[in-house]
């Protein structure tokens, strides 16, 4: 019987367990590529499945993990052949499709992106769900039109995942950068990833007022509840913010005033089923916007074992900037 390690997560008999075992071969579920998993990361999402904290994880047994980066080991998708160096991010991995804490996985080549020339694989995973999402944040900022001249930009929950990469891009391109957070001693870090300004993240968890004073053009907004609705109110006319996130809640208690006084935008990311083209012009600007210096200065490697335990960190609100997850 051939077997290969993974993070796996079983029902017990309070919520679910999650250990590294050994998985057996025959239980990878169907795909038409096998990949060698070399790299993966610790999303938000990851802490949620691994912890059992939201019923993230829909069949049993499951592989955590919702994004990798290897090496095709085998496939019959006319697109891929063996030796190919692949991404994978998303598609229900890790939720109702066994995932990437392994060193093995089958997936349809269909999910599959090619690991972007000059990133390594171990970079596409420093990047990871995270990244990418912050980078489809930025991409639909540019769809509505902003741009570094339309004003300033709002990145909340700055120091976590998203926000490092979004504030980390966002300031390569040029645009003023207000990165808000919880943790005034990471200030230094933010301005060092290029924010332009550093606010603590109180100004924006209070109830919101319909409309405040306009202080931003756009923002990339990985918190929700009243951070968003703040954010929304004090957005200028004609601007747009990028809602990708719930690390504070998932209600948003706002008011139309925003959207049918000042023309703001609500703009909804979803990295998970996001089509293959614009995933794949994600991953190109992710290649040529990000600035790599900065993205290895932001990571954190951590082993599979190790994994469990950054878990709960990630939900505590601990982790600052990226973990990559080495699976060989
Ligand atoms: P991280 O934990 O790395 O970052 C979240 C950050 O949010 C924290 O670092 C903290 O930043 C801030 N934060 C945490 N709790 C609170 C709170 N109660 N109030 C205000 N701010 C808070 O997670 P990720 O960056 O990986 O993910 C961020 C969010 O984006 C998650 O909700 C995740 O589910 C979502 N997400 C969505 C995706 C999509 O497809 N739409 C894909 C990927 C992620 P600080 O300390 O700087 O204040």
């Amino acid at each position: 019987m051939a077997t290969f390690k993974a993070i796996r997560i079983d029902k017990a008999d309070k919520g679910t367990t999650a250990q590294l075992a050994q998985f057996d071969e025959a239980e990878l579920m169907d795909g038409d590529v096998t990949v060698r998993v070399e790299w993966s990361t610790l999303n938000y999402k990851d802490g949620l499945a691994l912890t059992g904290k939201a019923p993230v994880v829909r069949r049993f047994p499951m592989i955590a993990g919702i994004d990798f980066a290897g090496t095709v080991e085998q496939s019959s998708h006319p697109q891929w052949k063996a030796g190919d160096k692949v991404v994978c991010t998303g598609w229900g991995m890790g939720e109702t499709h066994l995932g990437a804490y392994a060193e093995k996985a089958r997936v349809k080549g269909d999910w599959l992106v090619a690991l972007p020339q000059g990133l390594s694989a171990r970079d596409a995973m420093a990047i990871g769900t995270a990244g990418f999402t912050a980078m489809l944040s930025v991409l639909a900022l540019e769809k509505h039109g902003i741009s570094p001249k339309s004003g300033p930009v709002v990145v909340t929950g700055a120091a976590g995942g998203v926000g490092s990469v979004a504030t980390a891009v966002l300031s390569k391109l040029g645009y003023h950068v207000i990165a808000s957070t919880g943790r005034a001693a990471e200030a230094d870090y933010l301005k060092h990833l290029g924010a332009a300004e550093v606010i603590d993240r109180s100004e924006l968890s209070g109830p919101a007022k319909p409309l405040a004073k306009e202080r931003w053009a756009g923002g990339v907004d990985s918190v929700g509840s009243t951070t968003l609705a703040n954010l929304l109110s004090m957005t200028k006319y004609g601007g747009a913010i990028a809602a990708c996130g719930l690390a504070a809640g998932m209600d948003l208690p706002s008011s139309v005033a925003p959207f049918i006084l000042r023309g703001v935008c609500l703009l909804g990311i979803d990295s998970v089923m996001c089509p293959i083209e614009p995933r794949k012009a994600a991953w190109q600007r992710l290649a040529s916007d990000l600035d790599r210096t900065k993205l290895a200065e932001i990571t954190k490697e951590i082993s599979l074992s190790e994994v469990s335990e950054w878990g709960a960190k990630i939900l505590a609100g601990e982790v600052r900037g990226r973990v990559v997850v080495k699976i060989v």
